[in-house]
């Protein structure tokens, strides 16, 4: 057996490609342990493999990361691997990337370089160790062997989202896009027990979605209706390629415990707005449209400002943010008896999904996983079920009034 490990800066990258036995190509290769280790200086990072894969690595900056794509990869790994650093990694998240894609993103302290890539054989012989070493470099030195290049050209190297994508539009009904937030490689807020947003937000947007079809009423999308990526761009690109009439995205996230964890709860709606309702609304969005970086993609600074002030200027001209407001109303009316509802539930920040013109939308964040008893609400199927009747019973009332309103005088 023939077994060859590089690593070579080829363009702006560094690929550590296996050439080797057993190919990978007939099987999905299982991932069994990861960890990192070293000091502040030089931080090895192991993958364990049942079988070998190409791996092409590379490092972004803003915030600093090193991205791991890999073809499919099944991670079997224990559920809080990755949360806790070493060395020069402060955290490693990794999973479903796009289909047939995974990845893995380590969030580093500063500019590293890559060095000693490589594939081998396990001692022993079973299966492929996959290491890499990350070492301290400069700011000015880092350009080099970045993969900004690479990363610009993500989104379009995304394969287009299947999520309920196929079916034509029903005639005549109104069609409702249930966005729940997060999935893949970015699992989104981890309760203290390692209970998950993105897996939180797909049963409780699957619940809504059951609810809405049995109605009759609604032709209902989803933007993910499994545990992968989306980006927030493709979620944009979903609502206006079907030309909805009204997008619904949910979230469950958490707030540290010096900011409240367990006295805030409750589900909050939020509607776009360039200027956030409050400072608790602001760093929420700015978490929430974190989601890319998370997943390591390439954002460029200050081009997501621009747009939400340009949509801004946008929906002052449309009728698009008064319906966005109207329907908000009509959710906070029917969860309010429902008892689930935050202190404040009608919020404002501009949250990246939020930007569209074509469609109403509103971001539930249906309560926080910071909060002990929120977290235990959350994970079950009678709350899931509660809150998406009072979700239903609003999106009833919204069209309701809009029928009438167009059929008015
Ligand atoms: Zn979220």
């Amino acid at each position: 057996m023939s077994l060859r490990g590089t690593a070579a800066a080829v363009a702006m990258l560094i690929h550590a490609l296996f050439c080797g036995l057993p190919a990978a190509a007939d099987q999905t290769a299982a991932a069994t342990h990861a960890a990192l280790s070293g000091d502040k200086h030089r931080t090895s990072f192991r993958l364990d493999l049942s079988v070998g894969v190409p791996a092409e690595i590379y490092t972004l900056a803003n915030p600093y990361r090193v991205i791991v794509d890999l073809p499919d990869v099944e991670f079997r790994l224990p559920e809080s691997t990755g949360q806790q650093g070493s060395g020069l990694v402060s955290a490693f998240r990794y999973g479903q990337f796009a289909e047939r894609k995974a990845r893995v993103v380590l969030d580093t302290a500063g500019p590293v370089r890559i060095e000693k890539a490589g594939m081998t054989a396990a001692p022993g012989g079973k299966g492929i160790v996959f290491t890499f070493d990350m070492v301290t470099t400069d700011p000015a030195s880092f350009g080099v062997g970045t993969g900004a290049g690479k990363a610009a050209a993500n989104s379009e190297e995304q394969p287009p989202v299947k999520a309920t994508d196929e079916t034509p539009r029903s005639a005549g009904k109104p069609v409702i896009m249930i966005d729940p937030g997060h999935g893949g490689i970015d699992g989104g807020a981890i309760s203290p027990s390692n209970l998950l947003e993105k897996e939180i937000v797909l049963a409780a947007g699957k619940e809504v979605a059951r609810q809405l079809v049995a109605t009759g009423r609604y032709d209902v999308r989803m933007t993910r209706d499994s545990d992968v990526f989306v980006s927030l761009d493709q979620r944009l690109g979903l609502s206006a390629k079907h030309g909805v009439d009204l997008f619904i995205s949910l979230h469950a996230d958490s707030l540290p415990e010096q900011e409240g964890a367990q006295v805030v709860r409750g589900a909050t709606v939020y509607t776009l707005s360039e200027r956030a309702s409050d400072e608790r609304s602001r760093r929420m969005a700015e978490k929430e449209n974190a989601s890319d970086l998370v997943a390591g993609i390439n954002v460029v600074d200050g081009a997501d400002d621009d747009a939400v002030k340009g949509i801004l200027f946008d929906l002052m001209k449309r009728e698009t943010a008064n319906f966005s407001a109207d329907f908000s109303n009509a959710l906070v009316r029917k969860l309010r008896p429902v008892k689930v509802l935050a202190r404040t539930p009608q919020r404002a920040a501009a949250f990246k999904v939020l930007k569209q013109t074509h469609a109403p939308s509103v971001l539930v964040e249906l309560g926080y996983l910071s909060n002990t008893e929120d977290e235990k609400l959350l994970n079950t199927p009678a709350w899931r079920k509660k809150v998406a009747a009072a979700i239903t019973a609003a999106v009833d009332a919204y069209f309701t009034k809009r029928t009438a309103g167009a059929a008015g005088p």
